[in-house]
């Protein structure tokens, strides 16, 4: 593919074709946005269209050797970096460590990076290493990535990757042009995952995607949902406390429960089975409950949502969230 066929990031797009246009690639830029909303591709095919032997309109080419290599991961002057491949590529001795639930970028990482953006370019225009995850330096690296930054070589390209860019140091921030990324409109999703997920669970999936169909493609979200429905089950028949394993959990769960309490209220609405996710069936035919007290449910499990980022207690939360599921599903039981 080339950069314009990414669907739904326009702007993003007008933005790094005009630095091709005006041969004003600068030496460091941050791709940022959700995750699995395109930073990624978009990064290598700007990579490829700095280094195409044919570019059309400032595009690559996608056929050139040097858009080839760069697709299968075997241009000398590329390097695409992820937290998964990072100690092969850059043949670190230092693991990268876990710490606090996830992995960082060591400062061995950052140095062996500088050793081949230093290296003149072997075959194409420029030196390009695009850093995915780069939130994900700890404090010593972010650091020697600083001067990196403020000094880059020659003839070099970093593109930084990253959907926390909160994270990111602000001096890391303000030294890159930065580019944003938006989840995409529902029709933008549909037409990036229709190839990929089979069509009758297409609507469930671009409900759970929320724009991002990079997670719908690399997620199994009807797995996820035969999950939530065990945990469902398990909070109204009080089988096991507090199944879920963190956070991360807690708000995938969430989310998937937002879905079912949607559907049950428009469900109550049209009493069309058609407009039910096939997962959430079972729990919203011949639920009793008034249209308010579901959409009065909706409200407390986002407000939970939102104690999540202070810190709220796991037990407690689960507590919680069972008591609002009971209120529901409780009539069903007697
Ligand atoms: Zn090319």
């Amino acid at each position: 593919m080339a950069l314009r066929n990414i669907i739904g990031q326009d702007k993003a797009l007008r933005i790094l074709l005009g630095t091709l246009k005006r041969n004003r690639v600068p030496s460091s830029v941050l791709l940022s946005g959700d995750s699995g909303i395109g930073k990624r591709l978009a990064a290598i095919n700007y990579a490829k269209a700095i280094n195409c032997l044919e570019p059309a309109d400032f595009d690559c080419c996608d056929k050139c050797v040097s858009c080839r290599k760069i697709d299968s991961g075997t241009h000398p002057d590329v390097l695409v970096v992820t937290l998964d491949n990072v100690e092969e590529v850059l043949s670190l001795k230092e693991k990268t460590g876990k710490d606090k639930n996830r992995y960082e970028y060591p400062i061995e990482a950052v140095h062996k990076i500088e050793e081949m953006l230093y290296l003149s370019p072997y075959e194409g225009r420029k030196k390009i290493i695009i850093i995915d995850d780069a939130d994900a330096m700890n404090i010593n690296a972010a650091n020697a990535f600083l001067k990196t930054l403020e000094e880059p070589p020659p003839d070099s390209l970093i593109i930084l990757v990253s959907s926390s860019p909160d994270s990111l140091l602000d001096t890391i921030r303000s030294r890159c042009i930065n580019v944003r990324f938006y989840p995409l409109p529902v029709d933008g999703c549909r037409e990036v995952i229709s190839k990929n997920i089979d069509s009758k669970n297409i609507d469930f999936v671009l409900n759970l995607a929320m724009g991002r169909p990079g997670l719908a493609v690399s997620r199994d979200f009807i797995k996820e949902n035969e999950w939530f429905t065990g945990l469902l089950n398990n909070m109204i028949y009080e089988k096991s406390k507090d199944a879920w394993s963190d956070k991360g959990e807690i708000r995938a769960w969430l989310d998937m429960a937002f879905i079912l309490l949607r559907d049950m209220a428009i469900y109550k609405i049209t009493e069309r089975q058609s407009d039910l996710i096939s997962g959430n069936r079972q729990w919203a035919i011949g639920n009793n409950q008034k249209i308010k007290d579901i959409l009065n449910s909706y409200q407390d499990m986002q407000q939970v949502r939102g104690l999540l980022d202070f810190n709220l207690n796991k037990s407690i939360t689960w507590n919680y969230v069972a008591s609002i599921i009971k209120n529901i599903f409780i009539k069903e039981l007697c």
